[in-house]
């Protein structure tokens, strides 16, 4: 092997003495760096940059030393060497590490880049022999040496064609004279489209010749670093790989002596971190569990005003750890840290107007404190277009409002804000604009051996757990738990239009539900083939699945190894409601076939017309469960990822098992893993088998099914009272009729075990009905009877609003009984409009409640505050009474913070004139709170369980009523 080397570098001529910034406890390493982009030079804002940069950072934290960089030209760094000037040359390429008079190579090398073919944004495909470009003073020796290396690239096929001049390289890559070029320089926010990568370009450094002690320190700590790490190395390119957690014994009994490591975060980020109760919640707060959890500790969240607050406890040795700083060394040793790997990419994506190209030049609305995307923005835009504002919010509103065209917002909390009403016209392309990587930090005078401990557990976490973890609060959890979570975050100055804004999603689902319902029409048309994606559809599935089955997969299914899975995107309606459609698409189109051609056992698959559900059928392969094929899949589609966009996706996913004989009854099968899957996901689980519980559940059902109809004619439901009552005085209100089912077959049946299957099946429209009307025919014999009439309040179903002729048929019933204003109330959850689809009949949920108001019957909103939008509804449909929900009078119970929303929902009903009541009142303690919190009504197994009517009159006798007109 040839003995050279060779130096890289863009040369700088002057040898500029550095300041010292060392702190005393850490050793000071002068490293002469030859300017390169690539692989170190410092930025116009002074940072330094590059793979040598970060990976000499990391290895020499686990030593003891501190960097410092000295910037040589090529021909004098041998001299520097010699003269004690520095202590190391950084970016020397070799092949063959060996000792010269010069300089002892370090053996380990510091940082491995493979070098990509990249060809010009915006080029066709080009055919032929291939014109590739490079700079020489990069990538000359890289290419000279591969040259002569056949076997290992296909360099020789191309027309390698130098450059010495980089503007020149420049310009003629971007004007297409030449098709392709070489380029290390893996930047995100690039555009140019990288094709592959060539071969690995490794870097060393190298000591002063005998200067042993040096060069096996420096050994060491590249050897801790990938004990720690084994690809850190690569870290500019590739994800972190879990590793196993393998701790020393001296590493062990650190922990054991410490037991608790205090971090520190700052502000309140959702869905970073947030606050539950008294407790700090978010992403986290979760990957601090694993720490827990793997290293056997207690880690204690601190919450830090801001960064700067963190630092400062971080250097005043109060904490052990700072939770999320940019992965940026240089800032890091300004404030006297030592960053970890990174652990969490931010992205950041544009939001715009929906339906509004951008123009030419954009207004960009920007974060004034926000160091990342400020320096982002500024880099990107002159300053005359962008509009400084004072927080996230502000660009929003900035945006919304038409005062700028652009904001770049973080990627995991997007969602959230373009999940609310008041920005349903804002919509995010998807396409990453800028990334960023947050590392821990700890104190620079703190044991190396926390670091290591950290980062070989951030290893060992690996970017798939931590992406699982930020998938849960981005599409999973935190939209979900809504408005809960919302008020947990931020502090409550006053309940009203501030918050009534900020809940509201229903105006932005209702309009997702209309755009679908367009789209839906034309994709009928389409019978077998879907043609945003060119996937089957649902109808080709069911119809020619079962005959390819028999011509092909016979033997599969006599082996019993073919299954169906249904699979459905989890909460699909807000990524359509994020992301533009033609990328989200495009982006499922290409994530189902590149699935496919990871995994040759799914054999057919199709989509819904919306695309948010799926049939696959699939072939078990050797001892596969059906739960690791589905584990497989789902890590292979866990992420829509392209050029620049990156959208994470998460499941719902039913298994069903294809029996290996007898007659094969697809669309049965197809429910039978829908209904695993939506039994899954009510348990809250991602994935459900369907087994025989799920078969027993189904015979139940089909019994059910069976008897209703002639239930309702035997008059077999019961209508049970429960009273509610003023809990000031213990007198009743009013009552809730709920059912129950007395039936000579199946025998006395509770609500949960039938309510929900009539709403799925429709027969809730007439059990409705009936349940009213013996409602009103109760109220009619106490009216005939000569007693005050004391409202009964009856449940509605949601079904009914899309119910054709349903405020006819409530207007037939009220003339029929003629009972009081007031004397029935109805109660309604919010779900109910949720799901309500504005296109039929023209009318619409404010104008249905106003006409049943109109009638004389009461509204209620039933379970307040379970679900995402109950105060923004309330203001766009006045209701008389609010329900709130027994979850919500738990969470209140033994939190302060918990109380004080609570009174800020009570005070917010009042304040529109409705009469609030809390459901699910068992204890004393309770009542008392509530009344504590200016809620004077309720209802509760304390005061009464529902009970027949005949007992409810003694009941009535027994306590006295109450007008409720006043709170
Ligand atoms: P809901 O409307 O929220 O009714 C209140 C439920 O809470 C009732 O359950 C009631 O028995 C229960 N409850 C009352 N006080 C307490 C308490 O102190 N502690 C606890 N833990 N629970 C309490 P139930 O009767 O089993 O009804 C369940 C659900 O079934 C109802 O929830 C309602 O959604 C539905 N439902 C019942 N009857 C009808 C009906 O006639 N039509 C319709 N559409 N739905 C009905
Ligand atoms: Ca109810
Ligand atoms: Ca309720």
């Amino acid at each position: 092997m040839p003995r050279w080397f060779r130096v890289l570098t863009i040369g700088l001529l002057t040898l500029l003495a550095q300041a010292s910034l060392c702190c005393a406890e850490l050793q000071t390493l002068r490293v002469g760096y030859f300017n390169s982009p690539i692989y170190l030079t410092k930025d116009k804002a002074g940072d330094y940059t590059g793979a040598i940069y970060e990976n000499l950072e990391t290895a020499m934290a686990y030593v003891g030393y501190r960097p410092e960089y000295v910037p040589l030209a090529p021909e004098e760094a041998n001299a520097a060497l010699q003269a004690g000037l520095v202590d190391v040359l950084a970016g020397i390429v070799s092949r063959a590490p060996r000792n010269s008079e010069a300089f002892d190579m370090v053996d380990r090398v510091i940082a491995s880049t493979p070098v990509y073919l990249a060809h010009p944004y915006n080029s066709a495909p080009p055919t032929g022999r291939l014109r590739v470009g490079y700079y020489v003073p990069v990538y000359g020796a890289l290419v000279d040496f591969y040259r002569s290396k056949p076997e290992e690239t296909d360099l020789a096929s191309f027309e390698m064609i130098p450059y010495d001049d980089m503007e020149q390289f420049y310009l003629d890559f971007r004007r297409g004279a030449v098709d392709a070029c070489l380029t290390s320089d893996f930047r995100p926010d690039d555009t140019i489209p990288i094709e592959r990568t060539l071969f690995p370009a490794n870097i060393y450094l190298a000591v002063r010749p005998g200067d042993d002690e040096l060069r096996e320190t420096i050994e060491a700590g590249i050897e801790k670093a990938l004990a720690v790490d084994p690809a850190f190395r690569e870290r500019n390119a590739v994800d972190v790989v879990s590793s196993i957690l393998v701790l020393s014994r001296e590493e062990r009994e650190f922990l054991r002596s410490r037991r608790v490591i205090r971090v520190a975060s700052s502000g309140h980020q959702p869905p970073l971190t947030y606050f539950e109760g008294d407790d700090v919640k978010g992403i986290i707060r979760d990957i601090y569990d694993r720490f827990e959890k793997d290293l056997d500790v207690r880690v204690e969240i601190v919450q830090a005003k801001n960064n700067a607050e963190v630092m400062e406890l971080l250097a005043a040795g109060k904490i052990d750890l700072a939770a999320h700083i940019n992965a940026n060394h240089n800032r890091a040793n300004a404030m006297n840290a030592r960053l970890t790997m990174p652990y969490l990419e931010f992205s950041y994506l544009p939001v715009m107007r929906r339906y509004e190209a951008l123009p030419e030049h954009p207004r960009v609305a920007c974060p004034r404190k926000h160091f990342f995307i400020q320096n982002y923005v500024r880099r990107h835009y002159p300053e005359e277009s962008i509009l400084w504002c004072d927080n996230f919010s502000e660009c929003y509103d900035a945006v919304n409002e038409g005062r700028a065209d652009v904001l770049f917002a973080k990627s995991i909390s997007v969602f959230q804000e373009l999940d609310s009403e008041k920005y349903y016209n804002l919509q995010t392309t998807g396409q990453i604009a800028a990334r960023t990587r947050m590392a821990m930090a700890v104190g620079a005078n703190a044991d190396p051996m926390l670091l290591a401990i950290v980062n070989k557990e951030i290893a060992h976490i690996g970017t798939r757990g931590v992406n699982e973890i930020v998938r849960r609060y981005m599409v999973d959890a935190y939209t979900v738990k809504s408005w809960k979570a919302y008020i947990y975050e931020n502090p409550l100055p006053a309940v009203g239009a501030a918050l009534a804004v900020a809940f509201a999603v229903a105006g932005a689902a209702i309009y997702t539900l209309r755009v679908r319902k367009e789209s839906t029409k034309e994709l009928f048309k389409a019978a077998y083939v879907n043609p945003f994606t060119g996937i089957h559809t649902m109808r080709w599935f069911e119809r020619f699945v079962p005959g390819l089955i028999e011509k092909r997969h016979k033997k599969e299914r006599a082996e019993g190894r073919l299954c169906l899975m249904s699979l459905q995107t989890h909460r699909f309606d807000l990524l359509k409601a994020t992301y533009d459609q033609r990328v989200l698409f495009a982006g499922i189109a290409k994530l189902i076939k590149d699935v496919r051609k990871k995994n040759g056992w799914l054999l057919y698959d199709s989509i819904s017309s919306e695309l948010s559900q799926m049939y696959i059928l699939f072939r078990r392969e050797g001892s596969m469960s059906p739960y690791e094929a589905v584990d497989k899949m789902m890590e292979d589609a866990a992420e829509i990822k392209g050029e620049n966009i990156s959208i994470h996706m998460s499941y719902r996913v039913g298994l069903c098992d294809i029996p290996p004989d007898g007659p094969l009854d697809l669309p049965q099968l197809m429910t039978n893993a829908a209904v695993a899957r939506s039994e899954a996901d009510a348990h809250g689980e991602a994935v459900g088998l369907y087994d025989e519980k799920l078969q027993k559940r189904r015979v139940l059902e089909k019994k059910i099914e069976d008897l209703m109809y002639k239930a309702l004619d035997e008059e077999e439901f019961q209508v049970w009272l429960q009273p509610k009552y003023d809990i000031r005085t213990h007198r009743v209100i009013g009552a809730e009729a709920l059912v129950r089912w007395q039936s000579p077959e199946l025998g006395f049946l509770m609500p949960y075990q039938f309510i929900d299957l009539f709403e799925k099946n429709g027969f809730i429209i007439p059990f409705d009905y009936y349940m009213l009307e013996h409602v009103c025919r109760l109220q009619k014999g106490y009216e005939k009877a000569g007693r005050r009439i004391v409202p009964i309040a009856v449940n509605q179903s949601g079904v009914h609003m899309r119910e054709e002729g349903y405020v006819k048929r409530m207007g037939e019933i009220q003339s029929l009984y003629t009972l009081p204003h007031g004397a029935v109330e109805l109660e309604l959850t919010e779900t109910a409009f949720i799901d309500y689809d504005m296109k039929t009949e023209g009318a619409d949920a404010p104008s249905i409640v106003a006409a049943l108001r109109e009638m004389g019957y009461a509204i209620a909103m039933d379970d307040f505050c379970t679900g995402y939008s109950s105060i923004s509804m309330l203001q766009r449909l006045p209701m008389d009474i609010m329900k709130i929900d027994r979850a919500m009078l738990l969470a209140s119970e033994d939190s302060p913070r918990g109380q004080k929303i609570l009174r800020n929902v009570v005070n917010f009903g009042k304040s529109i004139d409705m009469l609030v009541l809390c459901e699910g009142i068992e204890t004393e303690r309770q009542e008392a709170m509530l009344l504590e919190n200016g809620c004077n009504f309720g209802q509760g197994f304390l005061f009464s369980r529902p009970m027949p009517n005949e007992k409810y009159a003694d009941f009535l006798d027994e306590h006295g009523t109450a007008l409720h007109e006043s709170a």
